[in-house]
């Protein structure tokens, strides 16, 4: 039996979670529910995703828009056995009475308190710690970029100390009314919330997360140094690591991709449907890993839409048992096409891919 899920809040996150349960063999996409009756609300039409009224949307102005809708969000709760809170930052947390009144499991978003649910999660870092749970929160863009890289770091080597350096992008590509436009703004609150929310899925992790926002919409980058207990040989050790593990890219010199303005155009020109670009994997560089000593250099950079959006997926997985960490990372992947072509053009693999983290 398939498990029920429902998105409440159809934005950045929440439309792409929903593009992703569809493709589930163990999951059905019962409804989404939004606030508001504008573009993004006939996309969840157009797709034949049935639509509810959240929060404090008006019914009435879904129908004078011509937007059918099912019903309000507490139709769909009573429907489902799980919902995926991706309202903006801080809603979740009201929502949470709701859901618990309902009785129905939630997973919210990093915009919120880590103390809003049993646990922070992230599939490669601690699946296991979100076995059986009722809520359960995935933890942001940056921290998930952060503890899947632990993921790889920590068990093989050990680490002392980690110091990341986050350049943040100011806003999403559909986000107006944010900034910087021109200038670089340091995150004044040192050291930033990263680490701290990094250690709520990697328990002890020795990090300190520093952050400045640039004007870009493309992506975040971290400016990565690591110090090993334990140091790999050399570089390339550490860069076949990082391949040998799913929801890494890492581009070789020849794929001529200097930055994150090639990274997100490789997304937009892959063939993926759907999923079409979006890079849901840390992306690395070859040339950007490197080993001296006991000391690690690396950059990734981490799409800020898209990156949490597997990780939703598994946390479902986790919560209903449904598979362990590397069965549910390997299903998810492969319906994603994560780990597909590098070929701008190329056709998704027939397998989807799961094997294929060789770049
Ligand atoms: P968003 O603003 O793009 O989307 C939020 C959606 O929720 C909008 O469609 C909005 O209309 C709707 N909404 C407003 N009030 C609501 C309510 N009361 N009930 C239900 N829905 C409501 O926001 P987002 O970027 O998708 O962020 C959602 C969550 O995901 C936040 O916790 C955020 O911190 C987290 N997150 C965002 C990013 C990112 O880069 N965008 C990355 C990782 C995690």
């Amino acid at each position: 039996m398939k498990v029920r899920v429902a998105v409440n809040g159809f934005g950045t996150i929440g439309k792409r979670v929903a593009d992703a349960i569809v493709r589930q063999p163990d999951m059905a996409l019962v409804g989404v529910a939004k606030t508001r009756p504008d573009y993004v609300a006939r996309r969840a039409v157009d797709r034949g995703y049935p639509l509810y009224v959240a929060g404090p949307g008006a019914p009435e102005r879904f129908g004078a828009a011509g937007v059918p809708v099912a019903g309000r969000l507490a139709d769909l709760l009573g429907k489902v056995d799980v919902v995926v809170d991706a309202s903006p930052e801080g809603v979740g947390r009201e929502n949470r009475s709701l859901y618990e009144k309902v009785g129905v499991r939630a997973i919210y978003q990093g915009g919120e308190e880590a103390a809003i649910a049993e646990a922070s999660f992230n599939a490669l870092a601690n699946f296991e710690a979100g076995r059986g749970k009722r809520s359960l929160r995935v933890v942001s863009c940056n921290t998930t970029g952060i503890a899947r890289a632990a993921a790889v770091v920590v068990p093989r080597w050990g680490i002392e100390h980690w110091d990341v350096t986050l350049v943040r992008r100011a806003a999403d590509p559909a986000e107006t009314k944010r900034g910087p436009i021109n200038g670089i703004v340091p995150a004044l609150d040192m050291p930033s919330h990263h680490g701290p929310d990094a250690r709520t899925v990697v328990p002890g992790l020795a990090i300190t997360t520093v952050a400045v926002v640039v004007p870009t919409t493309l992506m975040h980058v971290h400016v990565n140094h690591v110090r090993f207990a334990r140091p790999p040989k050399d570089s390339a050790e550490l860069v076949a690591a990082f391949r040998a593990t799913p929801r890494f890219r890492v581009f070789t010199p020849e794929d001529g991709v200097e930055g994150t303005p090639q990274a997100m155009e490789f997304a937009r020109d892959r063939a993926g449907g759907e999923t079409a670009g979006d890079l849901m994997e840390n992306v690395l560089w070859e040339r950007g890993v490197r080993v001296e000593g006991n000391d690690a250099y690396f950059f990734q950079a981490i799409h800020q839409e898209s990156i949490v959006v597997p990780e939703n997926v598994d946390a479902v997985r986790a919560m209903f048992e449904l598979a362990d960490g590397p069965t549910s990372v390997a299903t998810t992947d492969r319906t994603l096409g994560l780990g597909g072509p590098l070929r701008p053009g190329g056709s998704p693999s027939p397998t989807g891919g799961a094997a294929r983290h060789d770049r």
